[in-house]
């Protein structure tokens, strides 16, 4: 769950700040994401949730909201709240749309390799696995090489960053990160300009790279070719979320576009460019909006926001 408050900026390191009111939002970048996927998708797909709530009214709310999505919960597990509450961000909005968030992650830590191995039919029934960093290292681990395995395609959005073993990225095919977390990835200094540290990140092992830089877009470096890709602009309200809603959208486009780069086919390059520029449609979608996941774009607004760019 998400804990939202308004502020008229981001407080300094021992500083109080008024705020507004605050408003819960069902959140986390596995739900959100598999939001935006499902939302994409628009009925013309799949979306399961692999991950773990607590028994508490976060996890119930949760739960309910998933729901309501259509999305698949077989997989999504509920554990004894008093040890394992549900995961919850403390976010902080200021009037610029800038943020910060701290997660207690609370469930989602009590996710293990076994967990994932009981949910193996479900990940090799999908054709693409897109997985997030709000979970323990061996469950990611554990999801990817069943994916792998099973010759599904495997997005990694590595978030929040923290520095994996090369052999793990390697059986990624796409990367996703924002500056802060590329710049974790590859302990370079966060101040480097963007474009050097997008140069470095195909270092990592992952064919297809991409660093998204809020407002300027993304860089994508797709089997050692980058190129920029341009955001769309739009009045932003709440950053919250955007990078959820861009990889959301680029799973549910996935699909067609990784049996291209299997078949080696002629459209390859131009069809990773489209997904990516769909997904910075859905990602520029998602600030003009409050909230993360009820600022998951359905796919009918996302086709309108890209006719008017
Ligand atoms: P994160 O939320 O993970 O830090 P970003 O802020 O980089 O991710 O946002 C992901 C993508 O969403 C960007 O690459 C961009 O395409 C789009 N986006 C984000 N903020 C804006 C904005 N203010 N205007 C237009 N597009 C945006």
């Amino acid at each position: 769950m998400d804990l939202v408050v308004r502020a008229p900026r981001i407080p300094t390191p021992g500083e109080t700040l008024l705020g507004g009111n605050y408003r819960t939002f069902p959140g986390g970048k596995g739900a959100n994401q598999a939001v935006a996927a499902a939302r994409m998708l628009a009925g013309e797909g799949w979306v399961a949730l692999v991950g773990c709530i607590g028994d508490d009214p976060h996890g119930q709310k949760l739960r309910a909201a998933l729901e309501a999505e259509g999305l698949d919960l077989t997989r999504l597990l509920t554990r004894e709240a008093e040890q394992h509450p549900t995961g919850l961000a403390l976010i902080t909005v200021a009037d610029g749309g800038e943020n910060t968030i701290v997660v207690s992650p609370g469930a989602n830590a009590s996710l293990t390799a076994a967990d994932i191995e009981a949910a193996r039919t479900t990940i090799e029934a999908a054709g693409v696995l897109l997985v997030q960093l709000e979970v323990p290292t061996a469950a990611v681990t554990a999801a990817i090489t069943i994916a792998r395995g099973a010759g599904r395609a495997v997005i990694l959005n590595a978030a929040p960053a923290r520095i994996l073993p090369p052999e793990l990225i390697k059986m990624v095919d796409v990367l996703v990160v924002n500056k802060t977390e590329a710049a974790i990835m590859l302990a370079m200094d966060p101040s480097i300009d963007a474009a050097r540290l997008a140069l470095r990140l195909p270092d990592l092992g992952a064919p297809t790279v991409i660093l998204t830089q809020g407002a300027h877009g993304a860089i994508l470096a797709h089997k050692g070719r980058p190129r920029r890709m341009p955001a769309i602009p739009v009045q932003a309200v709440d950053t919250v979320g955007a990078g959820d809603a861009f990889c959301g959208a680029l799973a549910a486009c996935w699909g067609p576009v990784h049996a291209a780069i299997r078949t080696k086919s002629h459209e390859e390059f131009r069809l990773v460019e489209e997904a990516v520029k769909t997904a910075t449609v859905a990602g520029a979608f998602a600030t003009t909006k409050a909230g993360a996941l009820p600022s998951m774009p359905r796919r009918a607004e996302v086709e309108e926001l890209a006719k008017k760019v």
